[in-house]
């Protein structure tokens, strides 16, 4: 049978990124975005054969956007597509794994958009885009929740009174499931363990930034928690703060909770920390000037991120590896070398040049020889999403 090609698409509400996977070649046969939906400046740029392409696409809405990036597939694919996978970003308590998308599945994940009102309906705009341009292709949803649906009830649940639990589903889900999944499974690959057998804490630092404890393949904590917002300071999002935040605010500052929000989700973490950025790029370019606000950033980034990983280390029974993921985990020694000596008691130690060099997509142990294992792993969370669509095409 010939290699199989997958399309992975992640529609935002103003975006919507498509990859098209090969099951064969770990590089994309194309890359599409397409960005500011809806406006008279939406455009989409692709990357094929190492070209990148640009067109204008005013007013353009979800289905608009599809459409024109369909004959771009099919030629990639030389007319070879044989299913779409799409992220879905919460799966609430409904979705333990990814699953074919049939009239039920779409009602389950409408049923959960009062937990992700950003984000699910934006995924639904495109799975239907999606079927009603190719209706005769398997689609497949693949959650970033569903990964952690294996936490145990005292990870999970909040200190709260139960029927907000019970009734409306006020527990700690966490995100990220599928980059966690992803890492941890090439960790044991990597180092000759079995996935059923291992034991590890995950570093996922991009823009959005989690930690996660994961024994025998299965995630047991993680830092987010009924949304993307808590645990570990991200871009521009704060992590966690005191929950009488809001109700302070409020009052001493007359604030609205749509105020509250935006500051606590967009202007916060990095950025806030800053004043400057929340590109850990530019922040580490900045502390080399001397900059600050960019030097506290990255102080506060490094330690609150230890403190998440002391944390998820309760879930471990023993420690096999930590591995940092994501833009910064995968490019910054800096931080994993402040994150690391925050962690001591721990018996963690750093090989500066190994830290150095592993960088820009390399994968590999950092430790100091004879210290417990530091991986650093890129994640694909596409790759995972197109296995997961082939997986179930099998079944
Ligand atoms: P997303 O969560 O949007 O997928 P990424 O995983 O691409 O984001 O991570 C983006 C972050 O990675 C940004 O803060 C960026 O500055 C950081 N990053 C990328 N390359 C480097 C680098 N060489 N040094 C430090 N940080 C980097």
């Amino acid at each position: 049978m010939p290699a199989r090609n997958i399309l992975v698409v992640n529609c935002g509400s103003s975006s919507i990124k498509f990859a098209l996977v090969n099951e064969d070649h770990e590089q994309f046969s194309l890359n599409v975005i397409v960005e500011r939906l809806g406006g008279a400046d939406a455009q989409m740029h692709w990357q094929q054969d190492g070209k990148q392409q640009s067109l204008m696409l005013p007013h353009a809405d979800h289905s608009v956007a599809l459409a024109h990036v369909f004959p771009l597939v099919q030629a990639a694919a030389d007319g070879q597509l044989h299913g779409i996978g799409h992220r879905v970003v919460h799966g609430g308590e409904h979705f333990t794994a990814a699953c074919r998308l049939d009239h039920a599945a779409i009602a389950g994940i409408r049923a959960i958009a009062p937990l992700a009102p950003l984000h699910n309906p934006a995924n639904l705009q495109g799975i239907e885009a999606a079927i009603t341009l190719f209706p005769s292709l398997p689609q497949v949803a693949v959650f970033d929740t569903a990964f952690h649906q294996t936490l145990p009830e005292h990870a999970y649940r909040y200190a709260l009174p139960t029927p907000l639990y019970s009734e409306h589903g006020v527990r700690r889900y966490g995100f990220h499931g599928t980059s966690h999944r992803f890492v941890s499974q090439r960790a044991a690959a990597m180092t000759g363990l079995p996935v059923n057998a291992s034991s590890w804490l995950v570093a996922h630092l991009g823009n959005g930034c989690s930690t996660c404890a994961i024994v025998n393949g299965q995630s047991r904590d993680t830092s987010m928690g009924l949304t993307p917002l808590e645990g570990v300071v991200m871009g521009t999002r704060s992590g966690d703060v005191d929950p009488n935040l809001h109700s302070h605010l409020a009052r001493t500052l007359g604030w609205s909770l749509e105020q509250i929000e935006t500051m606590l989700n967009k202007e916060s973490g990095l950025l806030g920390l800053s004043g400057l950025s929340n590109d850990m790029r530019t922040l580490e370019q900045a502390r080399e000037q001397g900059h600050a606000g960019a030097t506290l950033a990255i102080e506060v980034f490094c330690y609150r991120l230890a403190k998440s990983l002391a944390a998820m280390s309760c879930a471990l029974p023993h420690l096999d590896g930590l591995i940092f993921t994501g833009g910064i985990g995968e490019n910054s020694p800096l931080v994993r070398s402040k994150t690391i000596a925050h962690l001591k008691l721990f018996n963690l130690a750093i090989d500066e040049q190994a830290n150095a060099r592993t960088v820009r997509g390399a994968a590999g142990s950092i430790q100091a020889q004879g210290y417990p294992r530091l991986l650093v792993v890129p994640t694909n969370e596409e790759r995972q999403i197109a296995l997961d669509t082939l997986a179930l095409l099998d079944a």
